[in-house]
């Protein structure tokens, strides 16, 4: 809170009482003085004449202890704050005060605020002392009664500054779980998956105990808030390594640590976290019960497990096709397809003649056709002859050269900086801890 800049808004919601008035009653109902004379309107003689007074009546006031509470679904946040205790027409004042600052009519549930109220005799509803919520992360809002019993607000702002975080941890559980304790969003989360589904297999290559590293940019606020997590810009994870980059028209790809393009051609493995369960070539089938070739490989995943167009494409067949259940072709370029059978359902929209993009959800795992469980059964053609997605030739993605080579580069050295630094505590505290042992 140190680093918030103080504005205090001076009009005032309520009653003008008289000076003389006001301060007997700030005596009597205990308020700190801080908060009674901040605020260039007050006079400052008085003030600190009425200070002394405050604090010699102290030990008689018994402090309020503040009211967390937060807005429920379909309740205005002036409806809150009479649930604090205080009379709808000054929690209606506290409202028309917090407007000033804050859009106090589109209220999401949930937002918590605090109340300090003293609590009204017998029957009579409590009085409202301050009000305080956080609108926004870099934004904190009071509302408080003045010593002449009107409402004043304060306002105060955070600057929001861009960062860059270079984000180092080891795999605890999934890589999710492990990515959002360094402070990615699921945004970022899935791109990293998306990213690292070119080049490896979840189940085979990640393990608990493998660490990785992530740098994203971020809007943070001066005392070190998230309020918005942007690009991500290096990924590392079991060895391989992308660096965002963008190239002339502006579209950022990731590049491995020497120019060359993360993306394949064709995605490893066209579903998330999925692990294959049943090779190319000739075997028994399944269903039918006699030996033939399988045509494809098949990816064990559990039924509505999202499936992704392995390539950028155009969708050359969607629909029934016997055995294959609900089946979808996706045409690439250079003679490439690939095809997706026993779908549950399609993505929105997904119909013979939509483009599709690299990693783009198309489909649903599931079982339809002749399956005996949800698996996807996909398969990759190189001019319309089917070949062994785990051998085909397919294309490589393109290596950076010239211009582009040398600004990737100096991007590249950007990262290294901020992940070395990154790193420098940890070494240090191994250096500490070396020389603890040597003192030893
Ligand atoms: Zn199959």
């Amino acid at each position: 809170m140190r680093d918030f800049r103080l504005r205090e808004l001076c009009r005032r919601h309520g009653p003008r009482a008289l000076a003389g008035t006001g301060v007997a009653m700030a005596l009597l109902m205990g308020w700190k003085t801080g908060e009674l004379f901040l605020g260039s309107h007050t006079p400052a003689k008085p003030a600190a004449a009425v200070e002394s007074v405050a604090q010699a009546a102290k030990p008689m006031v018994a402090a309020l202890e503040p009211v967390s509470l937060k807005v429920l679904r379909g309740e205005t946040l002036a409806e809150a704050v009479q649930r604090a205790g205080v009379a709808p027409e000054e929690a209606r004042r506290a409202v028309e005060a917090l407007a000033e600052a804050m859009d106090t009519v589109n209220i999401k549930a949930g937002l918590a605020f605090e109340a300090i109220v003293r609590p009204g005799r017998n029957d009579a509803h409590a009085q409202l002392v301050s009000l305080s919520l956080q609108p926004s992360p870099a934004k904190a809002l009071t509302v408080s009664r003045t010593f002449d019993g009107a409402l004043t607000l304060k306002e105060m702002e955070e600057k929001i500054l861009d960062d860059t975080v270079a984000a180092n941890g080891d795999i605890e559980g999934s890589l999710y779980e492990s990515a959002t304790k360094l402070g990615a969003t699921p945004a970022i989360t899935a791109q990293v998956v998306k990213l690292f589904s070119h080049k490896l297999d979840f189940q085979r290559d990640i393990q608990p105990g493998d660490d990785f590293k992530l740098v994203f940019d971020r809007k943070v606020t001066e005392s070190g808030k998230t309020v918005e997590v942007g690009e991500l810009r290096y990924a590392e994870l079991h060895g391989v390594k992308f660096y965002r980059f963008e190239r002339g028209r502006g579209e950022a790809e990731y590049f491995d640590e020497n120019g060359k393009n993360i993306k394949g051609f064709l995605l490893r493995t066209p579903v998330d976290g999925a692990r294959i369960t049943s090779k190319f070539g000739m075997r028994r089938h399944p269903v039918l019960g006699y030996t033939r070739a399988h045509q494809g490989i098949d990816f064990g995943a559990g039924a509505g497990t999202p499936i992704l167009a392995a390539g950028d494409g155009v969708v050359v067949e969607s629909g029934r096709k016997g055995g294959y259940g609900n089946w979808l072709r996706i045409r690439h370029s250079g003679g490439w397809d690939t095809g997706y059978g026993h779908i549950s359902r399609y993505a929105k929209g997904v119909r013979k003649g939509m483009r599709v993009r690299q990693g783009e959800v198309v489909a649903y795992v599931g079982s339809t056709g002749l399956a005996t469980g949800p698996h996807l059964h996909y398969e990759i053609f190189q001019r319309d002859k089917r070949v062994n997605p785990l051998s085909a030739k397919v294309p490589q993605g393109t290596v950076l050269a010239g211009r582009e080579l040398k600004a990737f580069k100096a991007e590249k050295a950007h990262i290294d900086t901020l992940l070395a630094a990154a790193d420098a505590p940890q070494a240090q505290a191994l250096a500490q801890a070396d020389t603890a042992k040597a003192l030893r």
